[in-house]
């Protein structure tokens, strides 16, 4: 078998493997999950280990960055085939050949597109174009007996048995190792304009965000970087034609009742915020003024303001319990992204769901031993 094995001090959330892989074909993973007894935790760049919790054991660290090849691009049926270790930057330089792009925009510098898929990663232009889960039309597993399992395909509609790409989208390597994605494409946008203005505090960032979702525009974010308590700026983007994106803009003006249109977005969007304890909110989305104002003394971040996703770094003493149950009756949850030291799973999800019973019989179906990513996701799965 072509892949390295050997000793290396990479560690995943502070746990050290006993051995790394970097497997370079879909059956050297089969390989590596038939030929091993213990845990396998995957990773891809690994850009993003900190968002789900350490593993509770890592023999194996099996690296997916070796599976790197852009299998199929299909321009006429909008649809592209790509390994998992592909990173979104390649994926996207040759979607542009043919004036197509993946819609998904999370910022991690060099993330995989396996990675995106495990963490369900996406950025701001989720508003227009979805998540992982809505632009994902099938993938390729290698599950924890070493066999390969595929689910979708090719064609946008998928109406034949489960889909599985759900499943594994956000399950962070605990059901399986994916190998191979498909995905959904659309045509890169012609032109492009912002409308950027200054918000006052907490309220007027709802009001604001409220008013662009209720009226008639179809921008691709709407963006607001916050203080506590809500001061900050808002952009509001429009992707089109040119045609479009200036009519939109003036629209925008008029209706937020004041801003200016900028040809570029400010340095801050779409980044995540970065301190000793970063959190992502999940909230139902008329809370955005209720769950700023929950935020201790000290945070700052974005959020996307009509969908009720929010990135927050919190002060290193910040209090997770208090910010969870002050945003419990909006539906609200706070889920560690990063974090000075390793939490356990309790910390870092937050309390348990009631989806945990399914959680728990699914995690038994595809992994009965517990080996993939052992205790990184919910209760401790
Ligand atoms: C066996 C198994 C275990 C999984 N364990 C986890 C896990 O521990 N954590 C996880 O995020 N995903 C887990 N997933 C993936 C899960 O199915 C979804 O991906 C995820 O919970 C929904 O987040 P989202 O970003 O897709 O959607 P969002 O649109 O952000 O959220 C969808 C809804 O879920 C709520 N929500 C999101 N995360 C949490 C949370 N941690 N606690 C309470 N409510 C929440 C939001 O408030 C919102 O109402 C697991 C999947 C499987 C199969």
């Amino acid at each position: 078998m072509a892949s390295v094995r050997g000793a290396r001090p990479d560690a995943i959330g502070g746990v050290v493997p006993a051995e790394v892989v970097e497997p370079a074909t879909a059956d050297e993973v089969a390989e590596v999950l038939r030929s091993t007894r213990g845990s396998v935790v995957p990773v891809g760049a690994g850009t993003k280990t900190g968002w789900a919790a350490p593993p509770s054991a890592c023999d194996v660290l099996l690296r997916t960055t070796g599976l790197d090849r852009i299998v199929e691009h299909e321009p006429g049926d909008l649809v592209a085939v790509a390994e998992a270790g592909v990173t979104l930057d390649a994926f996207q330089r040759r979607l542009a050949e043919h004036g197509q792009m993946l819609a998904l925009d999370p910022p991690e510098e060099g993330a995989t597109l396996g990675g995106i898929v495990g963490a369900n990663a996406s950025g701001p232009r989720r508003l227009r174009y979805g998540t992982v889960r809505d632009l994902l039309i099938g993938v390729t597993v290698v599950l924890a007996d070493g066999t390969t399992a595929r689910s979708g395909g090719k064609v946008v509609k998928n109406v034949a048995g489960y889909d599985l790409g759900k499943l594994y989208t956000g399950a962070h390597g605990g059901l399986g190792v994916v190998v191979s994605t498909s995905w959904r494409l659309h045509p890169l946008p012609k032109a492009a304009g912002a409308v950027v203005l200054p918000v006052g505090d907490a309220e007027a960032a709802g009001r604001l965000a409220a008013a662009v979702a209720r009226s008639t525009l179809t921008p691709t974010a709407v963006e607001l970087s916050f203080v506590a308590g809500g001061r900050g700026e808002l952009v509001v983007l429009f992707e089109s034609i040119e045609a479009s994106v200036r009519a939109q803009s003036a629209t925008a003006l008029a209706l937020l009742g004041g801003g200016e249109e900028r040809a570029e977005v400010p340095d801050w969007f779409g980044r995540r915020p970065e301190g000793p304890l970063v959190v992502r909110l999940a909230y139902a989305p008329a809370a955005l003024p209720d769950v700023l104002a929950a935020l201790p003394d000290g945070a700052s971040g974005t959020a996307s303001a009509c969908t009720g996703v929010a990135y927050a770094a919190l002060p290193g003493e910040a209090d997770l319990d208090a910010l969870r149950a002050a945003i419990t009756p909006y539906d609200g949850s706070a889920v560690v992204l990063a974090a000075r030291g390793p939490l356990d799973a309790a910390a870092h999800w937050g309390p348990v769901a009631d989806s945990f019973g399914l959680m728990t019989r699914v995690k038994d179906q595809f992994d009965p031993a517990r080996r993939l990513s052992p205790g990184r996701l919910l209760g401790g799965l």
